[in-house]
């Protein structure tokens, strides 16, 4: 299938999502996400109106921005403290803060750098120490102090990975939203749902669908 084909099918399968549930998909930001995928691609896809790209490794993105200076990426995999200037310079949001050491070294780094960086918290949905990363329900208020309301690292919203089916997580991240917002006095974003399960995390809410594989086909590079 082209890229064109797959995207256009992409569309109409978020059109009917959001019918679904009462939603006008104009209320929905589909985010390609082209880790391991060729820049080649990547500009095929740009010639079809897309800029802005999410990268899952610092070094693999940080050479594609490089190499297309035209073009916006955003990271959302695991970040390690050692890469933090490296994401700061080549991605124009961060989604997987997770933690507060983390959170204090970007903060020095971005205002050595003279850089704003919008930042999204990556909530930890597993109950279980996995390498996707994450903040726990528990550990979110400390984090969001450690941003001390930032003006370099913005809050935009939450990120999260759900187990596979379990579909309940995304209503416990948008209910964590809810209160969150309450508490902070502005509204939050939520980044959620990926090629196999978007239509629940547009039934959710979802603002933003980060989509792989059925946006650019199955990785390989
Ligand atoms: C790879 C990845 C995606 C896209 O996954 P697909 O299942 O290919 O749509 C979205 N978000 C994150 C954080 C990812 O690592």
């Amino acid at each position: 299938m082209s890229l064109r084909d797959r995207i256009e099918s992409l569309q109409a399968r978020l059109q009917r999502a959001c019918e679904a549930t009462g939603r006008d998909s104009s209320s929905l930001e589909l985010l390609p996400v082209s880790k391991k995928q060729p820049l080649s691609l990547i500009r095929e896809a740009a010639a079809l109106g897309f800029s802005r790209f999410g990268e899952n490794y610092v070094q693999e993105g940080a050479d594609k921005a490089a190499a297309a200076p035209d073009l916006r990426f955003v990271l959302l995999g695991p970040l390690q403290r050692n890469k933090a200037k490296p994401a700061l310079q080549h991605f124009e949001e961060i989604q997987s803060l997770d933690r507060p050491d983390l959170a204090e070294r970007l903060r020095r780094l971005a205002e050595e750098l003279d850089l704003v960086r919008p930042v999204w918290i990556q909530v930890d949905l597993w109950d279980e120490a996995t390498k996707l990363g994450g903040c726990t329900e528990a550990d979110l208020p400390a984090l969001i102090q450690s941003l001390g309301g930032d003006r370099r690292l913005p809050l935009r919203g939450l990120m999260a990975i759900p187990p596979p089916g379990d579909e309940a997580a995304f209503a416990q991240v948008a209910g964590l939203r809810e209160r969150l917002q309450q508490d902070l006095g502005r509204p939050l974003r939520l980044s959620m749902g990926m090629s196999g399960d978007l239509e629940a995390a547009i039934a959710a809410g979802s603002d933003q669908i980060r989509i792989g594989t059925a946006f650019f086909g199955e990785r390989s590079y």
